[in-house]
C-alpha cells in the first residue's frame, strides 16, 4: 500500500519524534493530541530540532520549511484520521487509554487504514482486538529520541496480516529505520533482552564484582556497546525498569526476572536515575559520578 497522508495519536516525547520523521519521510502528517499544551510542546520541540539542525548545518531552511508544510497540528481525532493510510498511537501506556483510543481510530479512519502502536510493553493481540481490523493492527516501537535512533521493532500478534507487515516494514525504510520483526511475546526483544542485562550488572554490583564504572566499561569496551548497563538503567528510570522486570516475571511465570533487591530499594528511595539527579550514579554534576549505594 502507498502511504500518503499518515496521523500521529499523541504529542509527546515520541508521537513529536514520530511525526517529525513522518513529515520528513514526505508524508502528510496529522499530529493529535488530546490536550491543547501536549500539542504546542510537541510542535515546539519538531521547530526546535529543525532550527538546531539549520544552526549545526545539517539542514537547510528550505528543508526545513518543505518538511514544515507536510506538518498540521491538529485538535480533533476525527479530523486528524480521516484520511490516514496509516496511524500511529503514541498515547500514555495506560491499556484502558490504549484500547479506548483503539476502538474510536477503527471507527474514525479509512477502512484500509494501518493501525500501529508504539506500545512498549502491552500486548498488540489485545489492542487489536478492541478493532475489527485485528489483521491491520501492528507494533510500532520508535526509540528515543526518534529522529535519531535508527531501529523500528515491529511486533506481529498472531492475526497481523502480511500486507500490514510489508507496509509497516516499507514506512520504516522511508522514515529512514532499520526495521526488526518480532512476535508478541512480552519484553519484545529489545525490552527482553535490556532489563535482564540492566538486572544482572545490579545483581554484579551488589555482590561487589566490580565498580559500577568498571562494570560499564566492560561492556563499553568489551563489548562496544555504546553506553554501560547501569548508566542505560539510570537514563532510562530505575522504576520503569522495574516494571518491565515485573511485567515479564509474571507474564512468564518465572523468577529469572524478578527485580534484584537492591533496584526495589533504589526504587523505594525514589532514586530513580537521571530524572531525579540520583540512582546508580550521581548525576547532579550532569554527568555519573560513582556515589555510595547505601
Ligand atoms: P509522553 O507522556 O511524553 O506523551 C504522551 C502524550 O499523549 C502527551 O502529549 C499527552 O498529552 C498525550 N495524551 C494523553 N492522553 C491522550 C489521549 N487520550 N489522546 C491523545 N493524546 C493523549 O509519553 P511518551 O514517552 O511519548 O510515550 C508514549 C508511548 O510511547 C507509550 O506507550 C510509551 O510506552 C511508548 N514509548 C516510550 C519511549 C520513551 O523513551 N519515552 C520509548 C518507546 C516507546
Amino acid at each position: 500500500m502507498t502511504i500518503e497522508r499518515v496521523a500521529v495519536i499523541g504529542a509527546g516525547t515520541m508521537g513529536a519524534g514520530i511525526a517529525q520523521v513522518c513529515a520528513q519521510a514526505g508524508w502528510k502528517t496529522n499530529l493529535y493530541d488530546a490536550f491543547p499544551e501536549g500539542l504546542e510542546r510537541g510542535m515546539d520541540r519538531i521547530e526546535s530540532f529543525w532550527e538546531k539542525g539549520i544552526a549545526r548545518g545539517k539542514t537547510t531552511p528550505e528543508q526545513r520549511d518543505e518538511w514544515a508544510t507536510m506538518l498540521t497540528p491538529v485538535s480533533d481525532l476525527a479530523e486528524a484520521v480521516s484520511e490516514a493510510d496509516l496511524v500511529i498511537e503514541a498515547v500514555p501506556e495506560i491499556p484502558e487509554l490504549k484500547h479506548s483510543i483503539f476502538a474510536q481510530l477503527d471507527e474514525l479512519a479509512p477502512p484500509h487504514a494501518v493501525l500501529g502502536t508504539n506500545t512498549s510493553s502491552l500486548s498488540i493481540a489485545d489492542i487489536a482486538a478492541v478493532t475489527k481490523r485485528p489483521e491491520q493492527v501492528i507494533g510500532m516501537h520508535f526509540f528515543n529520541p526518534v529522529p535519531i535512533m535508527k531501529l523500528l521493532e515491529l511486533v506481529q500478534h498472531d492475526r497481523t496480516s502480511q500486507t500490514t507487515i510489508a507496509t509497516a516494514q516499507s514506512a520504516g525504510a522511508a522514515m529512514g529505520k532499520t526495521t526488526i520483526l518480532v512476535k508478541d511475546i512480552p519484553g519484545f526483544a529489545t525490552s527482553r533482552l535490556g532489563v535482564v542485562l540492566g538486572n544482572e550488572a545490579i545483581r554484579m554490583l551488589a555482590d561487589g564484582v566490580a565498580s559500577a564504572k568498571d562494570i560499564d566499561t566492560a561492556m563499553v569496551l568489551g563489548y562496544k556497546h555504546p553506553m554501560g548497563p547501569l548508566a542505560l538503567t539510570d537514563l532510562v528510570g530505575l522504576d520503569v525498569r522495574r516494571d518491565i522486570l515485573l511485567n515479564l516475571q509474571r507474564s512468564f511465570n518465572d523468577d529469572a526476572y524478578a527485580p534484584h533487591p537492591l533496584l526495589e530499594r533504589l526504587v523505594s528511595e525514589g532514586r530513580l536515575g537521571k530524572k531525579t539527579g540520583k540512582g546508580i550514579y550521581d548525576w547532579s554534576s550532569g554527568q555519573a559520578e560513582e556515589t555510595s549505594l547505601e
